[in-house]
């Protein structure tokens, strides 16, 4: 297939059949430092596009063969927003996807543009990035196309979430030396206070950069999770490769830290060493600690809190 990919396995989306709207070659508006695609020069449009039309037909056959998949999320290589057909494309793929849910990836700056934000309030879920609120720092991580404001891209995705009525995500990628200075994290935290959404993702690079940078460890992001206001739905993005020296936690600790932050069983068995986890379970046992589903993850949480609402949606 040229342009289905999957079924993936997500644990933050669910089982999802990727479509990759430029299957052909990068074709970005950002010319990130940590993207997995090679270094390439930004564009503001496609200049190969692909008709609807041959993409449904490749979707309709992948969905007969897999149908189980719950998501089918609209991907590229490079910006699925500048793919000309958006608008038509998702009208056909809602005539055939019966119940499944159609998500975007976006590196949200073309949601300034009205048609793509009015294309995108018809999707069910969307992950916006948000990787810098400052200008310069914005500018050396997402290394964006030339006339792209950050401060209306900023506004619209403010705007977007309190009009948007599905699921929507928000990703920030932390980049060593870059956007993790308490100054950035705080001006991103005092954005993201303004953004109504489900969950947001803090991750850091996973995979070779197309720029010689370095991510953070486990431990790093953990650290900076706390920065943020804790009524903000936060969700560290595990990694498959990470690393980290689990710690002793007493059960006082324990509560403490689900507190501040509620955790996933992968958090906790990165950040807990053997006999920390044991007293993880007895507390879980004795109800002081509970497992609560939010946005398709479970997460510990202290029993206590079960009823606090982190977020209107959440
Ligand atoms: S927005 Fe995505 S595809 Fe574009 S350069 Fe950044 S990481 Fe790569």
């Amino acid at each position: 297939m040229k342009f289905i990919f999957g079924p993936v396995a997500s644990r933050r989306f669910g089982t999802s059949l990727g479509i990759d709207l430029s299957p052909g070659k990068k074709q970005c508006n950002f010319d990130c430092l940590y993207c997995e695609l090679a270094p390439s020069a930004t564009v503001d449009a496609y200049n190969e596009a692909y008709p609807p039309d041959e993409i449904i037909f490749e979707l309709a056959s992948a969905l007969k063969e897999h149908p189980n998949t719950e998501v089918i999320t609209l991907t590229a290589n490079g910006e699925p927003t500048l793919y000309p057909y958006l608008d038509e494309l998702i009208e056909k793929i809602d005539a055939i996807k019966e119940k499944k849910q159609t998500l975007i990836l976006t590196n949200s700056a073309t949601l300034s543009d009205p048609k793509t934000y009015r294309s995108l309030l018809h999707l069910d879920q969307v992950k916006l990035s948000l990787d810098a609120v400052s200008p310069e720092i914005f500018k050396k991580i997402d290394r964006p196309h030339e006339g792209i404001d950050l401060g209306k891209l900023v506004q619209s995705v403010v705007s977007f979430s309190k009009e948007y009525q599905g699921r929507l995500f928000i990703e920030v990628l932390f980049v060593k030396a870059l956007n993790d200075t308490p100054e950035e994290i705080q001006a991103i935290n005092d954005v993201l206070e303004q953004i109504e959404c489900e969950r947001i993702d803090l991750g850091t690079i996973d995979r070779p950069p197309a720029y010689p940078i370095e991510g953070l460890s486990y431990e790093e992001l953990f650290k900076i999770s706390h920065r943020f206001n804790p009524a903000l739905p936060i969700h560290i993005a595990s990694r498959k490769d990470v690393t980290s020296q689990p710690s002793c936690y007493s059960d006082e600790e324990i509560i403490n830290t689900l507190d501040k932050r509620p955790l996933t069983p992968e958090d906790l068995a990165l950040l807990f060493d053997a006999d920390s986890l044991k007293r993880l379970y007895q507390l879980v046992e004795t109800h002081e600690i509970s497992l609560k589903r939010i946005s398709n993850l479970d997460f510990y949480v202290p029993t206590k809190n079960l009823k606090r609402k982190r977020h209107k949606n959440s």
